[in-house]
C-alpha cells in the first residue's frame, strides 16, 4: 500500500558539468520524479539524491546521462583526473592550431595568398574539438566563439575566435586544477582507512583485509601500523597518534581497558584491541560522512546564485541582440556592432558565480575536517556568524570527564565496601563519566537487573536482591525523604561531585568525585572572548563545583543544578534575552540543550552528532574557537568571492557592451575572474 514510504539517500559522481546551471539543470530533471528531493554540488561533482525506495538507483543514472552528464554511484575512491586530462590534451592540441593561425602575424613571409584557407581548417578543430566543453556546458561562451566563428567565416579572418577559444580554456584548465585542490583534505580523509589487519581467530594468527574484521574480533596492531578498526585494547601498552584523523598532534597514552579509534596510528609498541565497531558504524566513517555532508549542502546565497545563472542565458542573449541592434542602429559599421555583441556574451557567463560558494566550502570544511572540526551543514556558517553567547557544559567539556573517586563516607552502620559495591554494579550500565569512576573503584562483578538510567539525576537497578539507587541527593529525597544528619553533613563539607548511594528506601553513603579542569580550558575561554563572545558556565552538578571550576577558568556567570529539561530552558531563556547563542557540550544529559542552541557544537562523535551544528573530533576546548573563527572565515571568503563575481559581471557588462572592451580581452578577463575565484577559496586551506 504504503510503497513509497520507504526513503532511500543515494549518491552520484556527477561527470560534465562545468558551471553552476549544469548542476541546475540535473537538480531540475532529478526532481521530475515524484517524491525524489536532490542537491547537486558542481565543486565536488557530486548528487545526493533522496528518494523513495522503489526507484532504482540505476533510473536516477540513466535520468541525469538523458540530461547530457555522465553519472555512476559513489564508491569510496573517486577518480576526477580524468576530466583534467582532457582538458590539457583540448588545450594542447588547440594552443598547436591557433599557432599556425596566428604565424602570419609574427612571420609576415607567411601572408601568403591563400593563407586564410590553412587557417580556416586550422580554427575548425578549434571550435568544434577544443571548445568542445562550452558547446556541451556553458552556453554563454559557446555561443560567443560560434558567433565569432561565423564572423571568421565571412571575413575571413581567424585570430579572434582562435585566441577567444584558446583563452577561455586556460582559464577552464586552471580553474580545473585550483578545484582539484578543494578537495585534498577530504581525498586525504578517504585514503586514512587502513588496509588490512592482523587477526586472531581460534589461536591462529591471519591477515584480512580491514573490512573484514567483525565486532568481537581481537586484532594485534604492531608498531607503526594502523588500527584496523575502532575497539578496547585488551592487552600492550603504547601511544596512538591520531593526527591524520584529528588533528591533534600528541600521542595519547592507551592500555588496557582504553578505547582506541581505528585509523589511528599506533606509534608505540604491540596492542592486543578487540574491535567493538566496524565499516559505517566506525568512527572514520563518520567523520567522513559528516565531512560529505557539510560540502554538499548548499547556503542560501548558493540557491541564490544558482538562481541567477539559471536565468543568465535568455537575459544575456537578449543583452547582446540589443547590443547588437543598437550598434547597427547608430549606423556603426557591422564588425563593431558583432564585436561587441560577441564581448557581451562571453563576459557574461556566470561561471565564476557558480564557483564562488562551492569551492569556498569544499577547501574550508576540508581544512576543518584535518583540524578535527566537522562542519554539519552550510547553514551553520551563517549561524557561527551570528552568535554572541556561548554556554559551555562543565563535565567533559571544561573538565577532563575522566573522573576519579576520592572518598566514599558511609552513614552509621553501613560499610564503605558494601556502598562502592553495590553503586559500582548499578553505574556500571550507566556510560556519564560519574559512572566510569564509581565503576572502575569499585570493581563490582555483581549483575545487575532492571537498571534504568535518569537523566542528569543518576541510576537505579536490583543488585544482589536490592534495589540501589545512586545520584544526585534530590533523587534520593524525592524517592525516599530526608537524608540522615550524617550524611547531609558529608555533602556540605565534601569537596567536589557528590553521589548519594542508597537501597531499599534508605540512603546509607556518599561518593565525592574529582575531576580537574583541561589545562587548555583556560585558554580556550580566553579565544572564546577575543571573539566577541560571552561564555557562560551550564551544568547539572551542584553549585559549589561549578563556581571554582568557573573561577579556575575565569568564567563569570553560572548556571548549576540544572535537570537536563532545565539546560534547555536555560538556553531558551538567554534567546529570549534577544542572545543568540552558541552551547558546546559532550550530549551526556545536554543533548537536548545543544540542539535548542543557535549553534550546537558537540565535543564527541559518538554523541549529539544529530541535535549538534558543529562537531568536534577532539575534546581540546581550543578547537571550539577554532572551529568558530573558521566558519565565519568561510562564509567571509564565500561573500568576497560572490562580490567579485557579480561585481566583474556587473562592471565589465556594460564595458563590452559600449565596445570598449575586445571579445578577447573579454575572454581573459571572464577566465580570469573564475581562476581569482578558486584561488581565493583555496587560501583556506591555510586557515590556522
Ligand atoms: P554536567 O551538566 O556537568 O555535564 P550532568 O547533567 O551530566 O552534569 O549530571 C548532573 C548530575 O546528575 C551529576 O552531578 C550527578 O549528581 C547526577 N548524575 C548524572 N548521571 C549520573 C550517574 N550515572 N550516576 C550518578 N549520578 C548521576
Ligand atoms: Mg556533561
Amino acid at each position: 500500500m504504503n510503497k513509497s514510504l520507504e526513503v532511500l539517500t543515494t549518491e552520484l559522481v556527477i561527470g560534465g558539468m562545468t558551471c553552476a546551471a549544469c548542476a541546475a539543470q540535473i537538480e531540475r530533471s532529478l526532481r521530475s520524479f515524484d517524491g525524489v528531493t536532490v542537491t547537486v554540488n558542481y565543486a565536488t561533482e557530486q548528487a545526493t539524491v533522496t528518494h523513495p525506495a522503489h526507484l532504482d538507483p540505476a533510473t536516477l543514472v540513466a535520468e541525469v546521462e538523458r540530461a547530457g552528464y555522465t553519472a555512476e554511484l559513489r564508491h569510496a575512491t573517486r577518480c576526477e583526473e580524468e576530466p583534467l586530462r582532457g582538458l590539457e590534451e583540448r588545450l594542447i592540441i588547440s594552443a598547436s592550431c591557433a599557432a599556425g593561425v596566428f604565424a602570419p602575424a609574427v612571420i609576415p613571409a607567411l601572408g601568403v595568398p591563400g593563407w586564410e584557407w590553412v587557417a580556416l581548417a586550422l580554427t575548425l578543430p578549434i571550435v568544434a574539438y577544443g571548445a568542445w566543453p562550452f558547446h556541451r556546458a556553458r552556453t554563454l561562451v559557446s555561443l560567443g566563439i560560434l558567433a565569432s566563428f561565423g564572423w571568421s567565416l565571412w571575413n575571413l579572418s581567424f585570430a579572434v575566435t582562435a585566441a577567444i577559444t584558446l583563452i577561455a580554456l586556460t582559464g577552464a584548465y586552471l580553474e580545473a586544477r585550483a578545484k582539484r585542490h578543494t578537495g585534498t583534505a577530504l581525498r586525504a580523509l578517504y585514503d586514512l582507512g587502513p588496509k588490512d589487519a592482523t587477526l586472531l581467530r581460534n589461536g591462529e594468527v591471519i591477515h584480512v583485509p580491514a573490512d573484514r574484521v567483525t565486532v568481537g574480533d581481537a586484532f594485534l596492531v604492531h608498531p607503526g601500523e594502523k588500527i584496523a578498526t575502532d575497539g578496547v585494547v585488551i592487552e600492550g601498552h603504547s601511544a596512538v597518534d591520531a593526527s591524520g584523523l584529528t588533528g591533534e598532534s600528541i600521542p595519547m597514552e592507551v592500555g588496557a581497558g582504553d578505547r582506541v579509534v581505528g585509523a589511528t596510528v599506533n606509534a608505540g609498541g604491540r596492542l592486543m584491541v578487540r574491535a567493538t565497531r566496524v565499516g559505517h558504524d566506525s568512527r572514520l566513517a563518520q567523520i567522513t560522512r559528516l565531512a560529505e555532508a557539510a560540502q554538499s549542502g548548499k547556503t542560501e546565497v548558493q540557491r541564490l546564485a544558482d538562481r541567477v545563472s539559471a536565468i543568465a542565458v535568455p537575459v544575456v542573449l537578449s543583452i547582446a541582440a540589443a547590443t547588437l541592434v543598437a550598434w547597427l542602429g547608430l549606423g556603426a559599421p557591422a564588425p563593431d556592432g558583432i564585436g561587441a555583441a560577441i564581448a557581451v556574451l562571453i563576459i557574461a557567463c556566470p561561471a565564476a558565480l557558480g564557483l564562488a560558494v562551492p569551492t569556498a566550502l569544499r577547501a574550508g570544511t576540508g581544512r576543518g575536517a584535518q583540524l578535527g572540526i566537522l562542519v554539519k551543514g552550510a547553514d551553520t556558517l551563517e549561524r557561527a556568524r551570528r552568535i554572541d553567547t556561548i554556554v559551555l557544559n562543565k563535565t567533559g567539556t571544561v573538565t577532563e570527564g575522566r573522573m576519579r573517586l576520592a572518598s566514599v563516607i558511609a552513614a552509621e552502620g553501613e560499610s564503605r565496601e558494601e556502598i562502592l559495591a553495590l553503586a559500582g554494579a548499578v553505574e556500571r550500565a550507566s556510560e556519564h563519566p560519574i559512572a566510569r569512576a564509581i565503576d572502575e573503584a569499585g570493581g563490582s562483578v555483581l549483575p545487575v537487573e532492571e537498571f534504568a538510567a535518569l537523566p542528569g539525576r543518576g541510576v537505579e537497578g536490583w543488585v544482589a536482591g536490592k534495589w540501589v539507587l545512586a545520584g544526585r541527593r534530590e533523587l534520593l529525597v524525592e524517592r525516599w525523604g530526608e537524608l540522615p544528619d550524617s550524611l547531609e553533613k558529608a555533602l556540605a563539607e565534601a569537596v567536589g561531585t557528590v553521589i548519594v548511594v542508597g537501597w531499599d528506601g534508605l540512603a546509607r553513603g556518599v561518593l565525592v568525585i574529582a575531576d580537574s579542569v583541561k589545562p587548555t580550558s583556560a585558554r580556550a575561554i580566553r579565544n572564546l572572548k577575543a571573539l566577541g563572545l560571552s561564555p557562560l558556565l551550564l551544568t547539572g552538578d551542584r553549585a559549589s563545583v561549578a563556581t571554582r571550576v568557573a573561577a579556575e577558568v575565569g568564567v563569570n556567570f553560572v548556571l548549576a543544578g540544572l535537570l537536563p529539561e532545565g539546560k534547555v530552558e536555560a538556553i531558551r531563556a538567554l534567546q529570549r534575552q534577544g542572545r543568540v547563542v552558541a552551547m558546546v557540550g559532550d550530549g551526556v544529559n545536554d543533548a537536548a540543550a545543544l540542539a535548542q542552541a543557535d549553534l550546537g557544537i558537540a565535543t564527541s562523535t559518538d554523541r549529539a552528532i544529530e541535535a549538534s551544528d558543529l562537531t568536534l573530533v577532539r575534546g581540546d576546548l581550543r578547537v571550539a574557537s577554532d572551529a568558530i573563527r573558521l566558519s565565519r572565515r568561510i562564509l567571509t571568503t564565500i561573500r568576497g568571492n560572490l562580490f567579485w563575481a557579480f561585481a566583474y559581471n556587473l562592471v565589465a557588462l556594460p564595458l563590452a557592451a559600449t565596445g570598449l572592451l575586445s571579445p578577447v580581452v573579454a575572454a581573459a578577463t571572464m577566465a580570469l575572474s573564475g581562476i581569482l575565484v578558486v584561488a581565493n577559496s583555496l587560501r583556506l586551506r591555510r586557515f590556522r
